[in-house]
Order: structure tokens, then sequence, then C-alpha cells
């Protein structure tokens, strides 16, 4: 297991040469961003010299779909299975002694000042200031006791202040619950851990399953966890730093604009305020960063997502083969989903469970099953020849689409549907791939030179070929 914490994993990195180490001093104000930027898709990056800080930090500790895969250790094809897998089988969390865990070497509980112990970064031209991005956010369910875990956009708004985006989903749930008693409740922000919790914790799973514990089952091994110091929660042991603190009932500040997914920026407004309470970490530590709308960013809502929506698509049609969530989309907006058609239709039906599947699906083209959907060439080739806008074409009104889309109108949204299915009636003639035939027998490399034994002009003299 290549990435069973956070720092075996930034060394077997290292191990191919695989990091981008910056020594050189760097601010955390956008330079840190823009190493990240330049090195994403490709490499995870350490800066050793954080200016004004003794902490080093690490960005897109991995950034494509192969690093994924490596980490989890399976092919890419394999990765959805692994994760349904998962979340269908966890595995419960192994607690250590207080003692025993790294993250709690040390503990600070007085003057804390976020800004001043941690580089924090500011990542955007038009940011509202720092941010954390890279923390798993765990809370715990205040009704079941279950653990549940999210990212989410932390603004550092004062010293020991967050604001925090929290969009309507489990965390939001168990908040609202405790809001309505009057209670703040009770999270743990946790930095430096590896790639599969990392995966993990966005996994499109039930309210009431702890995604550490879905991470448990890629793993294969239970994952180590320790009771946090001021707050009932329980944060992986080996990860590198723990923020211990409450959000706030009834408390609302202003949190924004930040520089989002899709490229553009996430307005400003009245959010939620988390106050920190502890911090804990190891000795020497790393502080582990995201960039917003990065590779890393963007396949981290991908993967599990793609799972997510797998399993949804074969509840409608068995015969659904994949799905792939596009680099161009923004790994949220665009679907393209291969599948072997037996009734007409049926391509159409999967296009509305795909609407259905998640909120941010605006486009959704389905392709038969020998098309390679990685290859948006194949793609595009598929809608100019095996597409006719006036019956394959789906287009749904006035949905609810993504808040962060500029286009939509506050998050409502049109979503559009390709039906790129050869028809099952159509003349198999007229949709014969050419094919030149018996060039698998043939060994290029072999046969092909690339130096001209004399003259180029003796292969067409003849008089030079007889000298
Ligand atoms: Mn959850």
């Amino acid at each position: 297991m290549k990435s069973s914490f956070f720092r075996n994993w930034l060394e077997y990195m290292a191990s191919n040469n695989n990091i981008g180490i910056v020594e050189k001093p760097v601010s955390i104000t956008h330079e840190i961003a823009a190493f990240t930027k330049y090195l994403d898709g490709k490499n995870p990056v350490l800066f050793s010299n954080v200016e004004g800080y003794d902490i080093p930090v690490v960005a897109g500790i991995a950034s494509t779909r192969e690093q994924f895969a490596d980490a989890i250790g399976c092919s890419l094809k394999d990765m959805s299975t692994k994760f349904l897998d998962a979340i269908d089988n966890p595995v419960p969390n192994q607690r250590m002694n207080r003692e025993d865990a790294p993250v709690q070497e040390n503990v600070v509980t007085e003057d804390i000042d976020l800004l001043t112990m941690l580089p924090i970064p500011k990542f955007h031209k038009k940011d509202s200031g720092h941010y954390i991005t890279a923390g798993l956010a765990i809370v715990r369910d205040p009704k079941t006791g279950k653990q549940n875990v999210s990212i989410h956009r932390l603004q550092v708004s004062g010293k020991n202040k967050l604001g925090a985006l929290i969009l309507p989903r489990h965390t939001y749930n168990f908040y609202k619950y405790a809001e309505e008693r009057d209670q703040p409740l009770e999270i743990a922000i946790v930095l430096g851990v590896d790639p599969i919790l990392m995966l993990a914790s966005q996994a499109i799973a039930p309210l009431g399953q702890d995604e550490l514990e879905i991470a448990g089952a890629i793993k294969g091994e239970a994952v180590s966890v320790v009771k946090c110091t001021t707050v009932d929660i329980d944060v992986p042991a080996y990860s590198e730093i723990v923020l211990e603190g409450k959000i706030l009932p009834k408390v609302r500040e202003s949190e924004g604009p930040f520089g989002e997914f899709p490229s553009y920026y996430g307005p400003e407004s009245d959010k939620h305020v988390i106050t920190v309470d502890a911090i804990t970490h190891r000795s020497c530590p790393i502080f582990q960063t995201c960039l917003a709308g990065s590779d890393e960013n963007l396949l981290l809502g991908a993967i599990p997502r793609e799972a997510g929506l797998l399993r949804a698509l074969r509840n409608t049609s068995p015969m659904v083969k994949e799905v792939h969530l596009t680099r161009g989309g923004k790994n949220r907006f665009h679907l393209v989903v291969s599948m072997k058609k037996r009734n007409e239709g049926e391509a159409k039906n999967v296009i509305f469970a795909a609407f259905a599947g998640h909120y941010d699906i605006k486009q959704v083209i389905i392709v038969d099953e020998e098309i390679d959907i990685f290859n948006s060439e194949q793609v595009e080739w598929c809608v100019a020849t095996r597409f006719q806008a006036d019956k394959d074409l789906v287009v749904a009104h006035g949905a609810l689409g993504s808040k962060l889309d500029p286009s939509t109108d506050n998050g409502v949204s049109a979503k559009m549907g390709l039906d790129c299915t050869v028809p099952l009636d159509a003349d198999p003639f007229d949709y014969e791939v050419t094919e030149i035939p018996n060039m698998e027998k043939i060994d290029f490399e072999a046969d092909i030179q690339w130096k001209a034994k004399n003259k180029l002009s003796s292969y067409w003299k003849e008089e030079s070929m007889t000298k």
C-alpha cells in the first residue's frame, strides 16, 4: 500500500523523482498557488522554505487519474468498482491511545493565531483572504454518533476563526439539528492525509456512513484514529495537523469571494463561522494545501462521483459500461457514458438517470460500448456522425444545477442530453468503420528505416543503384 499515510505517499512519489521541490523562499500569497498550478496534472510540489514559517507546505499530492489509481493500487478501469465495493463493505476505524498518536505529539490550546502559526495560502487574485482548502472536516451526528467527513473551503477570518462554505449535504444536516437546539456542532479539521483519505471524503455515500471507514475498506486495513483533545471526534492518528473547534449556532459572517473549481469566483456572502479552540500536530508538521480548480481538486470530485453515477445509471440500464466526467466539463458538469443499447429509446432513459444522478450534471453524451469514452476526439466523432439534433437531443428546462456555474440563474439550469448511439435498425454497412486489412501483422519499427543508404535520389535514379 503506497499511500497508507501522507508521509509514505510523499516518500513513494519522491523515490521516483516525482515531487517538485522548491527550496527558494516562497510567499504564501500567490506564489505557492503559482508553482502548484504550474505542476498541476503532473507532480506534487513541496515548498521547503516558506517565508515567515518553519512549516513546509505540500500541494497537489495527486493530480492525475493514474496517480490516484496508483495510490489505491488498482488499474484506471477498476477505480469505480473498488470505490463501490468500499462503500458496500466499510472497515471500522481502529482507535489508538493518545500517547501513541503522532498527530497529538504537540497540543496547543492557548494564544491560537492561525495565520501566524500555519502557512495558509492565498490563491487567486480576487480571493478575500487566506484559505485552508485541503482539510478533512469531521463532525459527529448528534443523533446517531456516526461521523461524517467532507472538505470545505475555509477562510481565515480572525486569529482563531474560520468562515466556511457548507453546502446542504451531510455536515449541514448535523449542523442544522444542533443549531435548532442552540448548540454548536463540534468539528475537527484534519490536514496532511493520503490520497485515499482525500478521495473517500468525497464519496457519494448515504447519510450515516463514516467516510473514514470507506477509506479503510479501500486501503484494506482500518484507519487508525485518535480521539481529539477538546472535542468528541476521532481523527486519523497519522495526519499532520488537526484543528479542533465548533461551528457556531446562529452566527453568519462575511466569507468570499473565493476562486472556485469552475475557474470563476464564488461570491462573498454571510456564511458559517468556526472557532478553533485547539491545534494538535506532529513534531515538524507538514501543511497540506490544494489549489481550487486544479486537477487534484477536480479529480477528487470526479473519481467518487463516477462510481456513484455508474451505480445509478446501471439501476436504469444494466448495460451501461463506463462513465467519464470530462476535464473540459470541470470533472463535474459533462458526463460521457458508454453502453450496449438493446432497446430503442434506452439511451434517453440513461440520460434522464444521469440528470437525476447529481445536480451538477449539465450535459450527457451517450455512445455505444466500443467507444473509448476517455478519448475526447472519439466522443466528438460520435457526436459528428451518430447524432441528429432533431431526434437525438434531450433538453430539460429549469432544473437544479450548480450555483458555481455563472450561466445558471442562481443555480437553476437547463440540461442537455445527446444520444449518439447507432439506431438498432440501421444498415450495419452505414456504420461500418473503415479498416486497413492485416495492419497488425506488420512490424513497422523493423520495416521502416530513417537513414537513406546513399543519397535519397538513389531511390529513384536507376543508374546510381547499379554503381
Ligand atoms: Mn457523508
